[in-house]
């Protein structure tokens, strides 16, 4: 089995590639690819945007493909950042622009109320048409600031209640294995198990 990885970020190539080992599935990634393959993410949901930019690739290469797209849903913001979580505080907006307008935003609001969630949503889009989503979710809470080095975007402020710590205090190898992400690209590799059972 073939499956393009709609996505350039070398992090989640690799990650995808660490999820699925052992799968007898061939990853096909560009990485460096054409410009013109380099897709607006305008939905208006994970899913519209996870959804659009798989297709996209499933035309060009008329193969299988898998993208994903992510998010920070804070419930004192209505969900916010949400599918706009790259483009926070402006278009050009560094990881630091945005969590210090998240901590602005949240200056004053007590515990109870920081709580918000990443989400992670994968599409799965074959040349038949068929689509399929798979989703993974991480509870946890906004702090009043940043700790902790590892990671990247909001993990120095998004804390995880079980461990006590950020995801940037956590480091990369328990991330990777409780994160939104993780959890979406595992149910993404059980789905293939089943697939690749019922065939053989
Ligand atoms: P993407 O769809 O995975 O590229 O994520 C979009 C944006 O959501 C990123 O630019 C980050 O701001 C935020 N984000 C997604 N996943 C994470 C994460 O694991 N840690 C911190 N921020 C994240």
């Amino acid at each position: 089995m073939e499956i393009v990885l709609a996505t350039q970020n070398k992090d989640k190539i690799e990650e995808i590639r660490e999820i699925l080992k052992g799968l007898p599935v061939k990853l096909i990634t560009f990485d460096g690819h054409s410009r013109e393959l380099a897709v607006e993410e305008d939905g208006k949901t994970l899913e519209e945007n996870a959804v659009k930019k798989a297709e996209i690739w499933m035309k060009e290469t008329g193969k299988p493909a898998l993208a994903d797209d992510s998010g920070l849903e804070v419930d004192y913001l209505n969900g916010a950042p949400g599918v706009y979580s790259s483009r926070f505080a402006g278009e050009d907006a560094t990881y630091a622009d945005n969590n210090a307008k998240l901590l602005k935003l949240m200056n004053g609001v007590e515990k109870e109320k920081r709580t918000a969630r990443f989400r992670c949503v994968a599409a799965l889009v074959s040349p038949d048409g068929k689509k399929e989503l798979f989703q993974g979710t991480i509870e946890g809470i906004i702090i009043t600031e940043s700790r902790g080095t590892s990671g990247f975007g909001y993990d120095p402020v998004f804390l995880i209640p079980e461990y006590n710590k950020t995801f940037a205090e956590l480091g990369d190898e328990i991330k990777n294995k409780i994160s939104h992400r993780a959890m979406a690209f595992g149910k993404f590799r059980k789905y293939l198990e089943k697939i690749l059972q019922e065939q053989s």
